[in-house]
């Protein structure tokens, strides 16, 4: 069991971060803040996906005025998502042109990197700070590598060359990048931001350095901690940089939010950052979002594609009528579906899921036995194997999950 480091809770609408809360999941939208339809679309979309905040950039005078309209939508549909705005360069003036943005979101985003340089930095993160704190308002204070404050960095850079046995420059960056984080957060504090209103992210675009960054943070703090690998890339690099990264930490226990930035393929579904941040506290076992599906690789029994194609179906059919059973059913999230490709594993695996289905590999019986609780039940057979099995899917969940409270 892996035991959580302890952090604050902090609020953010119904949602809690940090303190005994289950670890959050969250993402951010790439469409323009200004357009209304667009975005409300794409909230609605990462909510349903199950995107328990969702992040929308704040940066000129019409994306501020957008986001009461958004929320208003939302609220309107019974999308009661929080909403995180993304303040960088001008936030403090649209925080105080724009009283009902602060107002409608649920979190401000700070950069402490991007408030502004010199002497205007100081007063305009201050703005910012009495704005979070006219509204009750939690701040993240958002630390990213591409936009670390650069007198800080270079302060501790020239600390750092006089010393007699000076670090290395990428322990000094990474030690620059915490400084950053906690000593902004320290002046939120003393601006009259609660403790418990401050949560911290740091983030890197290296593995490693997430990792070093990161534990330093954990043991240096007890603000709840925002998880994620900044740039993490496209496609499967993506998924692997931020897999390996966030798994270590949440492994030790670091990590109240997280947040899978990918790259989306041209025209791909901006959902997928959701499903991937919850497949990775699912398989971690740290939480249940959705029915696991269980299949093997496939191997030159499976010869014709007619297995994957049945993954795939299972796997979507879940996908669509989550939303649904999680309404209906309490405790679904917990099943476990096998699909296997012959009857080599097949069998074994079924038994041990809630329910299994092993597929004919070539040169086998054209049958597919079906095992529920560990037990067989049924041989299906002929072309309705996916229909049917997606079915008995159906059955197994009224009968077995306690229907909600509606
Ligand atoms: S269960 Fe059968 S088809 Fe799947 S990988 Fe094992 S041997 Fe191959």
């Amino acid at each position: 069991m892996i035991s959580r480091r302890t952090s604050l809770g902090v609020k953010v609408g119904a949602v809690t971060i940090g303190g005994k809360a289950p670890i959050v999941v969250q993402s951010m939208t790439n469409t323009d803040t200004a357009d209304i339809d667009g975005t409300v679309a794409q909230v609605k979309a990462l909510a349903r996906a199950g995107s328990e905040l969702v992040r929308i950039t704040v940066n000129n005078d019409e994306s501020a005025a957008a986001v009461p309209h958004i929320r208003e939508r939302l609220d309107a549909m019974l999308i009661s998502t929080p909403l995180v705005g993304d303040f960088h360069f001008n936030g403090h003036k649209l925080l105080k042109a724009h009283p009902a943005c602060a107002q409608a979101l649920g979190k401000l985003r700070i950069n402490p990197g991007n408030v502004g340089r010199g002497s205007k930095r100081d007063p305009q993160f201050a703005e910012m700070i009495e704005t979070a704190c006219k509204f009750s308002k939690p701040v993240r204070i958002g630390v990213n590598w591409g936009s670390l404050d650069q007198d800080l960095l270079t302060r501790m850079m020239d600390e750092n060359s006089k010393l007699a046995a000076p670090l290395a420059a990428i322990d000094v960056m990474r030690e620059a990048i915490v400084v950053s984080a906690l000593d902004s957060a320290k002046r939120a504090e003393s601006l009259g931001l609660k403790s418990d209103m401050i949560v911290i992210s740091a983030k890197v675009s290296g593995v490693q350095d997430l990792i070093a960054v990161y534990r330093n943070l954990a043991a240096r703090c007890t603000y709840p901690l925002h998880l994620g690998l900044t740039e993490a890339g496209m496609g499967s690099k993506g998924i692997v940089a931020s897999t390996a990264a966030m798994g270590v930490l949440l492994q030790q226990g670091i990590g109240d939010t997280i947040r899978v930035s990918l790259t989306p393929e041209p025209g791909g579904d901006r959902t997928q950052e959701v499903i991937v941040a919850q497949e990775i506290l699912q398989t971690m076992g740290l939480r249940a979002f959705s029915p696991m599906v269980i299949a093997c690789p496939g191997c030159g029994r499976t010869t014709s594609t007619y297995f994957q194609e049945l993954a795939q179906k299972i796997q979507s059919h879940i996908r669509h009528r989550m939303p649904e059973w999680r309404k209906r059913h309490m405790g679904v999230e917990e099943m476990s579906v096998a699909v296997m490709g012959c009857v080599v594993n097949g069998p074994g695996e079924s038994k041990h899921a809630n329910i299994g289905i092993s597929l004919p590999g070539t040169g086998e019986n054209p049958v597919a036995p079906v095992y529920e609780d560990g037990a067989k039940t049924v041989t299906l057979k002929g072309d309705r194997i996916a229909e049917q099995f997606q079915e008995l899917v159906e059955r197994y969940i009224e009968r077995t999950y306690t229907r909600s409270p509606q």
